[in-house]
């Protein structure tokens, strides 16, 4: 085994692997299932498809499932191999699929909504079924009872939706642009606090338990990383999409986020790196550099005999600056600005090259992209686009593989990691992953 770690191993171009392209409509939600080599897709076409790969290398149906109406969401359980699809008519269908995915059992169907469902979550640590829909409802049933034990009404409809089990807290992405925190007991439902950063819909969201972040993505092209672990009050600003983000996933052994937008454009950011708030920008009736009267400071343009100038705003230090004192234009990674932005002249000066260093790589999947999934255990990622296919691409190292670099690429190894080594190099290679 190669005994060379490289500085960004986890840094390399998603591969494709297979597509998929047998659909008459969208697929709207699908997933890849951890240890199978296959795909689960509920689709605007009606049917809910489980594939596998055959040994031609092709994924072929093992289930081919029509559904009364178009499915539009659904949440797959690993360990139970329980599937959970929200339908257009507002009401969520359970199914049990058999061990070797090749039958599926209707297990219950819960009246969850009066509209579309948008988001289904199943939650097996508390046994809850968690959804929301058109009808701005948040709802969350037992799923051992199939009862109703509580409704929430949000703002706006609902497209993205999280839950952290140890705080039982739920994270909800409205069309309004605001992600509302819940605190769920039993039957009851409390508003914590709402965050408020984005300018467009939230469109995706992404919890990681491990450091207690949350990522939320919108229509605005932006990506917010709320860092609610570190108790600052700390949001940092993502900006590396030139369109409408679809989804978000974190690989946490990586520590990567993937992103995708809907110009097919999926970015992987490093997320070991610290980056910077963005600075509140700051007002003034004249440029903090040159002085000169913005547009609307008559009485200084009068004194001065001056011309009226354009307020700008250095993305660095926050500073309203003229045109003439903010000319260039830099990335500035650091902050999330992967892309260039204005700079006022004594900010650019002060980046230097190796700030400059971007801390994504950007990747065409050639295709509009309206879902995401990615599966850690094999770090392959799944878009579905309005071309009505899926791709399965190889994106970054899987749990496993990242695991051997780290003890065998001359990391130091914590006490911890030695049981694991013996796990790895001795036949039972799979207790490890579950
Ligand atoms: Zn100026
Ligand atoms: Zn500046």
């Amino acid at each position: 085994m190669a005994a060379e770690i490289q500085p960004q191993p986890q840094a390399r171009k998603p591969c494709l692997l297979s597509k998929i392209d047998a659909f008459q409509e969208v697929v709207s939600t699908a997933v890849i299932i951890p240890k199978e080599d296959g795909v689960i897709s509920v689709s605007e076409d009606r049917t809910i498809r489980v594939w596998l790969k055959r040994d031609s290398g092709q994924y072929w149906p093992s289930i081919y499932h029509t559904m009364p109406s178009s499915s539009s969401c659904m949440s797959f359980n690993p360990e139970t191999r329980r599937l959970s699809v929200g339908m257009d008519t507002g009401s969520i269908c359970e199914f049990v699929l058999s061990e070797d995915y090749n039958k599926m059992t209707p297990a219950r169907t819960y009246q969850a909504h009066q509209g579309r469902v948008t988001v289904v979550l199943f939650v097996l640590e508390m046994e809850w079924l968690l959804s929301t829909g058109q009808d701005k409802n948040f709802t969350w049933h037992c799923s051992e009872s199939g009862q109703l034990l509580g409704t929430y009404r949000t703002a706006a409809w609902v497209s993205g939706l999280q839950f952290d089990v140890e705080t039982r807290h739920a994270f909800v992405g409205d069309q309004s642009g605001q992600v509302t925190i819940l605190k769920l007991e039993q039957d009851l439902c409390s508003l914590v606090t709402t965050f408020k950063g984005h300018t467009g819909n939230v469109t995706a969201l992404c919890w990681d338990p491990v450091t207690r972040v949350l990522f939320s993505g919108s229509s605005d092209h932006s990506i917010i990383m709320w860092d609610i672990g570190g108790r600052k009050g700390t949001a940092i600003e993502l900006q590396g999409h030139n369109d409408k983000v679809q989804g978000l996933c974190y690989a946490s052994h990586t520590r990567q986020l993937i992103s995708c937008s809907s110009d097919g454009s999926i970015v992987i950011w490093n997320m070991d790196v610290t980056r910077q708030e963005t600075p509140e920008w700051l007002d003034s009736d004249s440029c903090q550099k040159c002085e000169q009267p913005f547009f609307w400071n008559f009485k200084q343009m009068w004194d001065s005999k001056k011309i009226g100038l354009r307020q700008h705003h250095c993305r660095k230090c926050g500073q309203a600056v003229c045109g003439k004192c903010s000319s260039k234009r830099s990335t500035i990674p650091l902050m999330g600005f992967e892309f260039e932005v204005r700079v006022c002249d004594s900010c650019h000066e002060s980046i230097s090259d190796e700030d400059r260093a971007p801390t994504a790589t950007f990747h065409d999947s050639k295709h509009s992209i309206v879902y995401m999934h990615y599966e850690p255990t094999t770090g392959n990622l799944l878009t579905s686009g309005t071309d009505k296919i899926v791709k399965v691409w190889k994106s970054t190292r899987s749990v496993l593989a990242t695991l051997e670099s780290q003890i065998c690429g001359g990391v130091d190894l914590e006490p911890a990691c030695s049981f694991i080594k013996t796990f790895i190099l001795g036949p039972s290679v799979s207790v490890i992953i579950f």
